[in-house]
């Protein structure tokens, strides 16, 4: 059975590379123009196989028995895509995927028609995606038969057609429905309440988005009262005034608009909040603002500082904030690797640890994952604390507790090790392994820039990087290179216990360096980038605090 997979999937290879080297140039426009209709009826298709494939998967084992928390994450770690494509894959084969009853009786497909048309090749993605539209759109109180009754309809509709008409007919049929339901009751149903917050944005902000109850509103109104008033909290006041009442050369000088003072408002009650009330522990972190930086971009007054919650701060802002209040900052130095030694001492990983281990890894070191600091525990990389595993820092990495659940001995297991460069490799189990990278660089983007920034300083060392580019085992190390890591910050050793320095030469060159010299760094970059999820709109959108496109492994 296996041969006869590897067979057909070889066959399919074949025809593809077949295609890909006909003779481009000398083919008429008739003849190009079939090559992208046949490319396009493989396109047709492919889907109803994958359907097919994620269907029987389903029905025949578990996410777990594979090595991971669901299906969606099976496929995004084994295909390489995002995990919100890897979801809306999943989403429809249940709708167009062939079933099984309970009793193991094989059944059809839920969206039949469509799936039917479909397997024939008859439908684009862009016309299943117009016709899906008709199920969300359509009234609770239609039924399940009159919904297949119209979407055979719809089908029938859509075969030749193209999707702008298709969503014109979708619209058409839940514009009748609408005419034959209900009439609508005084008391529809209403959005939950909840604040988003979207991805930061290149200048740092972020939009947030929501809706709130009253009483949110209610207990909100005074502080909107005092602290929104004009005069207050403003951050150009030298010194401003965050109780009592402005002066009224501070009231006169305020240019804000009643928005902008609101923010400023919010921002100073929550600052008031974390300086006056300790609100303990987040996964042994304590729950205040935690950033890190390096002591060269504090010293140059520019570059970015990240917060445990994974915002990047400017410098500018970074020295406002710590000039209020006392918050955890951890400083580190740009070329220094410090291991940290506490020894067995605690099953959980002290404070302070942690928020060195934090400092050095910022998130879940699982390659791919997306969960911040705050949402990370201290994960025993090399032998699990009842084998007998050290508490030492240097074989401590931060993961979330997904994925810390998802490593062990099973054969379905994943497996963890400390690399020479003293970073935490993730191997993945048998049937996820499709050779991708072992490390995770999505909280240390620097990492992927660091050669271009090098080569700006060191124009030298570029052509042995660009050789060295040719063999990705070197490619992958040498992005996530130990010494472009953060360091544990020495204050927050127990024992310091200073690794010589990495021979770096930051000053030695100036920036100006050949044109063809930033164009190949820039494809180095890409070249780093090829750690898929990284450029998914989906991980975008988990920057930061974002709410939005919640990481898979938040917990629950
Ligand atoms: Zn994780």
């Amino acid at each position: 059975m296996a041969a006869e997979v590897g067979t057909a999937l070889a066959a399919l290879h074949a025809a593809m590379r077949d295609v890909l080297a006909l003779p481009y140039t000398a083919l008429s426009d008739a003849d190009l123009l079939d090559v992208c209709e046949g490319i396009q009826d493989v396109r047709n298709l492919a889907p109803a196989v994958e359907h097919r494939a994620i269907a029987a998967l389903g029905a025949q084992s578990t996410p777990a028995a594979i090595g991971a928390k669901s299906w969606p994450v099976v496929l995004a770690t084994r295909l390489g895509i995002s995990v919100k494509e890897a979801r809306r894959r999943c989403a429809d084969a249940a709708e167009l995927g062939p079933r099984v009853s309970l009793t193991g009786e094989a059944l059809a497909p839920k969206r039949e028609h469509i799936a039917a048309a479909q397997a024939d090749g008859a439908l684009t993605p862009d016309h299943v995606a117009e016709l899906f539209k008709f199920f969300t759109k359509c009234p609770d109180w239609v039924t399940y038969a009159e919904q297949c009754r119209l979407e055979e309809k719809l089908v029938t509709g859509a075969i030749g057609a193209d999707p702008e008409t298709v969503r014109q007919a979708v619209d058409h049929a839940v514009f009748l429905l609408d005419q034959d339901g209900p009439a609508p009751t005084d008391n529809p149903p209403t959005k939950p309440f909840g604040i988003t917050f979207g991805p930061q944005q290149p200048d740092g902000s972020y939009h947030l988005r929501g809706k709130v109850s009253a009483e949110f509103k209610a207990t909100f109104d005074p502080i909107d009262e005092k602290l929104a008033a004009p005069g207050m909290c403003n951050p150009t006041d030298e010194t401003p005034c965050i109780s009592g009442t402005p002066s009224q050369q501070q009231i006169d000088s305020d240019q804000r608009p009643a928005p902008q003072r609101r923010h400023d408002a919010m921002l100073t009650a929550m600052r008031l909040l974390l300086a006056h009330k300790d609100l303990g522990q987040i996964n042994g972190l304590p729950a205040t603002l935690l950033i890190t930086t390096t002591l060269q971009e504090l010293e140059k007054a520019a570059g970015v500082a990240i917060t445990a919650g994974g915002t990047k701060l400017s410098i500018p802002d970074l020295i406002r904030l710590a000039s209020q209040a006392l918050h955890y900052l951890a400083v580190y130095d740009e070329h220094t690797g410090v291991p940290l030694y506490l020894g067995r001492a605690r099953r959980t990983a002290s404070a302070g640890q942690r928020l060195a281990i934090w400092a050095r890894d910022r998130g879940c070191t699982r390659p791919g994952c997306t969960a911040n600091g705050y949402r990370c525990q201290a994960h025993h990389a090399t032998t699990d604390f009842s084998k007998g595993g050290l508490t030492d820092a240097d074989a401590l990495a931060l993961a979330c507790g997904c994925d810390n659940r998802l490593v062990g001995d099973a054969p379905n297991k994943w497996t963890t090790r400390i690399n020479n460069h003293g970073q935490c490799e993730w191997i993945p189990p048998q049937l996820l392994d499709r050779g991708q990278h072992r490390t995770n660089t999505y909280h240390h983007p620097e990492t992927l820039l660091a050669d271009l920034t090098r080569d700006q300083k060191t124009g030298s060392e570029t052509h042995a990087k660009q050789a060295a580019d040719t063999e990705p085992d070197t490619a992958i190390a040498r992005g996530n290179d130990l010494s472009d890591r953060p360091a544990i910050p020495p204050e927050l050793l127990d024992q310091n216990h200073q690794q010589p320095n990495t021979n770096h030469h930051p000053d030695t060159q100036p920036a100006d360096h050949p044109r063809d010299t930033t164009s190949s760094t820039t494809r180095d970059t890409n070249h780093h980038n090829g750690n898929g999820d990284r450029n998914s709109g989906d991980t975008h959108n988990n920057n930061g605090s974002g709410d939005d496109g919640e990481s898979d492994c938040h917990p629950a």
